[in-house]
């Protein structure tokens, strides 16, 4: 009970940005729900928290999992503009650790248990103190991609061969494929905020009692082998969305409108959660829509009704195009419908579309988003990426037709057919990833 002071109290720390809070959440109440004696105390901002704990801050599924806030640094009213994603992390930066600390000690007062692991987002390079301090394991939680993983490992050895103007990673094993100009920016930036906390993370994670990622065995054995040798234990529990699938909400109706669509006809256009194309590559993306004549099924942040023309949308008679303002994504990439995923190339929506079997085609914005669509492109070669890195009408048209049809179009196919068996064996009953789950919940709880 939670007056024993001798049980178990897993502290967790959220990094309350873009798609890093719900694929750790969904982890977290796993590892709560095999160990139900163990507390768990979910720190997180209070905005993320309104809407992940809308019922209050002990949590209806996990009982033994409570919420708490904490400050985001963000003043009064602060509204992010959204044309800089970063604006908002910098301001929560400037008040890490002290935030997660004193809410710390509150919870730890509160739920009358001194914590016994810290669970964390692999961002916050500080846990590694705090859990040294305290004597308990720090268990970083990696939710972008492997080869970015290694890439933050790796960042001494890039930017040696970057200050020799470098063009190519090839001297690394695990990022041979990968250019300089497919390299986070972040990776390369030695001042600013943001980049300065993955450069620390990098040098602290190897101190870590399990690295634990949103992937799976054998994804890509030389950067998983590179990733064993570099850090104490790698646990890949992933794809994190399996275990369980979300329930499906369709407010918008994209699944019986999939459901009228030819197999493997429809094009499944989205960018997360946070980035919005500039307008005229929206309009680029539009006419090659229109070029190709593929019915489309589009996630849209902003006013589409303005900015795609009426003809392309669903219309009573003949529909091309449907527009939500949100879809049921693992869903859609799951439905046989859909032939192709027009992506920001972001992790999660890359293990999605491996999921769903469906072939990609790539345009990175910012981050590990331009390794993830080379790895896309020229590791497990199951999409291509926009060629010149931006949507134009021809070759936005030209990635479609290769991903669509044709030889090429088939072979990519099959070769993400196959990674998708790999990832719904990884979360059998026997698969590795189930295993590596129970090894997490030892370590974390044990
Ligand atoms: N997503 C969704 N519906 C949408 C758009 C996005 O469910 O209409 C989900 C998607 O399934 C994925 C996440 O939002 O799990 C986006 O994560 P990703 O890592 O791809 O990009 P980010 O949002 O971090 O840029």
């Amino acid at each position: 009970s939670e007056d024993s002071p001798a049980g178990k109290h897993v502290a967790v720390f959220t990094f309350p940005f873009a798609s890093h809070v719900a694929p750790l959440l969904s982890l977290v109440r796993r590892i709560a729900a095999a160990s139900p004696a163990t507390m768990f105390s979910f720190f997180s901002s209070e905005k993320s928290n309104l809407t992940r704990f809308p019922g209050g801050r002990r949590d209806a599924t996990c009982p033994n999992l409570v919420a708490y806030d904490v400050w985001d640094g963000a003043p009064e009213g602060y509204v992010p503009s959204g044309r800089n994603p970063v604006e908002p992390v910098e301001i929560f930066l400037r008040v890490v650790p002290g935030n997660f600390e004193s809410v710390l000690h509150a919870a730890e007062r509160e739920r009358g248990r001194k914590i016994t692991c810290l669970l964390t987002d692999a961002f916050y390079w500080f846990a590694a103190d705090m859990a040294q301090e305290r004597s308990v394991p720090w268990v970083p939680v990696w939710t972008a991609s492997p080869c970015a993983l290694l890439a933050h490992l790796e960042t001494d050895s890039i930017r040696q061969i970057f200050g020799t103007s470098g063009m190519t990673l090839d001297a690394i094993p695990g990022l041979s494929a990968m250019r300089m100009m497919d390299m986070m920016k972040e990776v390369l930036d030695e001042t600013a905020p943001f980049p300065t906390m993955l450069y620390r993370m990098g040098q602290v994670l190897p101190q870590a009692a399990a690295v634990v990622a949103n992937s799976f065995e054998n994804i890509d054995p030389i950067v998983e082998g590179e990733l064993r040798s570099k850090l104490r234990k790698v646990l890949d529990v992933g794809p994190f969305v399996l275990s369980p699938p979300p329930p499906l909400s369709d407010e918008h109706g994209c699944i019986p409108w999939l459901d009228e669509q030819e197999t493997a006809s429809v094009v499944y256009v989205s960018f997360g959660s946070v980035i919005r194309p500039p307008p005229h590559e929206i309009t680029a993306i539009v006419k090659a829509l229109d070029k190709t004549a593929s019915p489309f099924l589009w996630s849209y942040r902003g006013d589409a009704k303005a900015e795609i023309p009426r003809e392309l949308l669903e219309s009573a008679t003949g529909t091309r195009g449907k527009v939500v303002p949100w879809a049921p994504q693992l869903h859609v990439l799951g439905h046989r419908a859909v032939g192709a995923f027009v992506t920001h190339s972001g992790w999660n929506s890359v293990l999605e579309s491996m999921i769903g079997g469906v072939p990609m085609v790539g345009r990175p914005f910012f981050g590990d988003q331009s390794m993830n669509a080379r790895a896309v492109e020229a590791v497990w070669q199951i999409g291509v990426a926009v060629e010149g890195g931006a949507f134009t009408e021809e070759a936005t048209a030209v990635a479609l037709e290769r991903v669509l049809a044709g030889e090429e179009g088939k072979r990519i196919r099959e070769r993400v057919g196959a990674l998708k068996e790999m990832a719904l064996g990884a979360v059998e009953p026997q698969g590795s990833s189930t295993r590596n789950f129970d090894a997490l919940v030892e370590i974390v709880t044990g």
